[in-house]
């Protein structure tokens, strides 16, 4: 029997490194480095989805999507993130809102966020006020702090359909 609502969690990062594009929430942006990994390691959407499997209970991106399958070879995550959907729409749930962070010391993300939110609301299938995308420095601090790496941060709630 389903719970009425359910929350997941989600936590990714990836490093940032040059000859790679800058994926995230599904929208490139122009910078010198990009970030490194088997798809096109966009780590927003990586923890989006893990936020909603966690809340669906369907394990993790990693499961799911493994990076030793030469069919995502710098696949766009947003098909992770449409097949995440998939899931928990077969297991009697919608999306009722995500939020999530990035934390990058560079580049500036504000002037993407409005883009960046209804590209993965359009996946998602919800509304662009279903999901909020907060950016945020390391503030020099550790391996983000330092350019080498991208972070993010999601939690998500789904209700029963
Ligand atoms: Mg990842």
């Amino acid at each position: 029997m389903n719970e009425s609502s359910r929350i997941g969690i989600g936590y990714d990062i990836h490093r940032l490194v040059e000859g790679r594009k800058l994926v995230l929430g599904g929208v490139e942006i122009p910078f010198e480095k990009g970030l490194l990994g088997h798809s096109d390691s966009d780590v927003l959407t990586h923890a989006i989805c893990d936020a909603l499997l966690g809340a669906a209970g369907l394990g993790d991106i990693g499961t799911h999507f493994l990076d030793s399958d030469p069919r995502w070879a710098g696949a766009s995550s947003l098909e992770f993130l449409a097949r995440v959907v998939e899931l928990i729409t077969e297991k009697g749930y919608r999306v009722a809102n995500v939020d999530a962070t990035v934390i990058a010391e560079r580049p500036k993300l504000v002037p993407y966020m409005q883009a960046i939110r209804k590209r993965l609301a359009l996946v998602l299938q919800i509304e662009v006020d279903q999901i909020n995308v907060k950016a945020k420095t390391n503030e020099g601090l550790e391996s983000v702090g330092r350019g080498e790496a991208v972070g993010a941060q999601a939690v998500a709630l789904l209700i029963v359909r």
